[in-house]
């Protein structure tokens, strides 16, 4: 495609409209999946709270609860919550020796194991989008991040690259695991194990070769290491609603995700921590920089306007002659690995049943533990996180049709042919959802909410071009797909 001056213009121009109709054709389909029945309104609630910036079209809230929920502190505290002052980043701990290497020399993959065979065995996998994250955490004692991490540095060889001693390395990724709260169901280390190395693979994709600097790859896996530590297993909007502490600090915006910043670049202070003590001063300006742009893109209500960079991105995507992504600026480079880590975020539902089962067990027990915390509270449950009520299967699907099927299909343009086989398995697990979705008894249990029939068929597919402008309007297709119909979940907490 020829490229001419205004180029910049058409881009932002592009950007802006496909935000806008993004937004608008998302909230005409959750209009009508809200109507369908109890369950479904569940579902496009869920979707519109998480994934749709709502910061400009809040009505006050209502002073009254507000009050009430300040004046009555939480019984069961998380770590961040009500740590009385604003003068120190909550949750950063003192650690007892444990996980210093006093002494001992460094083990094969940078935890002790009696495993080792077996790790190395999964380890096997670092460069798969097949590894099994839940057998490296079995067989390291826990430590998925640490080992993932070494594994990874070691692969890229990024321990040489930027003269990081192997202790420190060792004494931060333990430090930095031991930050994630092994108590929590879905964001623990191991889910930011699973993210790290999803994003170690695809830096590595055919279609981004040599296309990042070593210093772009340390930031990238940096960030998808630390991107949800100390997460207190709950949602930004419930921090908020209970006025958190960390609400508090951060005005209400992205909250988690600027104290996942905050503790992580905080950590790298601790004794033997500094992992970037032989980085120049600009190496780590910019490190930082776009760590910080890349966590903070993790905040799910930014989904909308990333996805609709993202197609901008491939609608004008320029590759040289060997088919490899031509990325010659900061602001193009940046924003593909913002998108990259998100994907890496909402990786779950591309891999194999078996592992996204499980994440989907994690994240609905997750769920269900906040919505006991607002019934305690006497709040309203938020959307899925009703144990009663909530309806996985369905979640799952609409997830998938909403919000993970045009991510990783808008990615899978900008690497084509890279990502066939992760939208394959996609579509696979989606229809195996979709199947899996109990059929209503007829009468008499019926609870009258018209559960079933009406949404039995059919499935949205979003298809957004620049040529769909004319009438202002998307170019949304339903097409119809026999009796499937599906949502996936994934990474939908505040990730
Ligand atoms: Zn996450």
């Amino acid at each position: 495609m020829g490229l001419c001056c205004s180029e910049t213009k058409e881009k932002s121009f592009g950007m802006l409209t496909h935000w806008k109709q993004f937004k608008r054709m998302l909230n005409r389909e959750l209009t009508q999946l809200s109507e369908m029945s109890r369950s479904g309104n569940q579902v496009s609630e869920f979707i519109s709270n998480t994934f749709l910036d709502k910061q400009n079209e809040l009505e006050l809230p209502c002073p009254m609860a507000k009050t009430r929920e300040w004046k009555k502190r939480p019984h069961h505290q998380t770590q961040l919550e009500g740590q009385g002052t604003l003068t120190q980043i909550s949750g950063v701990r003192k650690l007892s020796h444990s996980t210093g290497l006093q002494g001992s020399s460094i083990s094969r993959f940078g935890v002790k194991t009696d495993q080792e065979d077996l790790l190395s065995k999964d380890l096997e996998n670092i460069n798969k989008w097949g590894l099994n994250i839940f057998r490296v955490a079995e067989h390291s004692h826990n430590r998925p991040l640490t080992c993932t991490m070494y594994t990874i540095f070691q692969e890229r060889d990024l321990m040489n690259t930027f003269k990081i001693p192997a202790d420190t390395f060792v004494t931060f990724m333990m430090t930095l695991e031991a930050h994630y709260h092994s108590d929590v169901e879905y964001h623990n280390s191991l889910h930011a194990a699973d993210v790290a190395q999803s994003t170690h693979i695809l830096l590595s994709t055919p279609a981004l070769d040599a296309v990042f600097t070593d210093l772009e790859i340390l930031a990238a896996v940096f960030a998808a290491a630390i991107h949800d530590v100390d997460h207190p297993g709950v949602s930004n909007q419930f921090l908020i609603n209970t006025n958190s502490e960390l609400a508090l600090m951060y005005n209400d915006e992205s909250v988690l995700e600027n104290h996942h910043l905050a503790v992580g670049f905080k950590l790298l202070q601790e004794d033997n921590c500094d992992i970037f003590q032989n980085l120049t001063k600009k190496e780590r300006q910019s490190l930082r920089r776009m760590v910080i742009d890349m966590v903070l893109a993790t905040d799910m209500s930014k989904h909308m306007s990333l996805l609709a960079d993202l197609k901008t991105m491939v609608e004008t995507k320029k590759v040289t002659s060997s088919g490899v992504l031509l990325l010659d600026n900061y602001t193009d480079k940046i924003q593909v690995m913002r998108n990259m880590v998100h994907c890496a975020d909402l990786s779950n539902p591309t891999k194999s049943l078996d592992l996204y089962r499980q994440w989907t067990d994690r994240i609905m027990n997750e769920f269900s533990h906040q919505g006991d915390r607002e019934r305690e509270k006497g709040m309203e449950i938020s959307p899925m996180c009703d144990k009663h009520t909530a309806s996985v299967e369905k979640s799952q699907v609409g997830f998938i049709d909403y919000i993970v099927h045009p991510l990783w299909e808008t990615w899978a343009d900008l690497v084509h042919p890279d990502a066939q086989d992760i939208l394959d398995t996609l579509e696979d697990n989606r229809n195996w959802y979709q199947s899996m979705i109990p059929q209503r008894p007829s009468p008499p249990f019926c609870t009258g909410d018209g559960e079933g029939d009406r949404e039995g068929g059919h499935r949205f597919q979003f298809e957004l071009t620049l040529d769909d402008e004319q009438d202002g309007e998307m170019g949304v297709e339903e097409g119809e797909r026999g009796t499937e119909e599906g949502w996936s979940p994934v990474d939908q907490g505040g990730v």
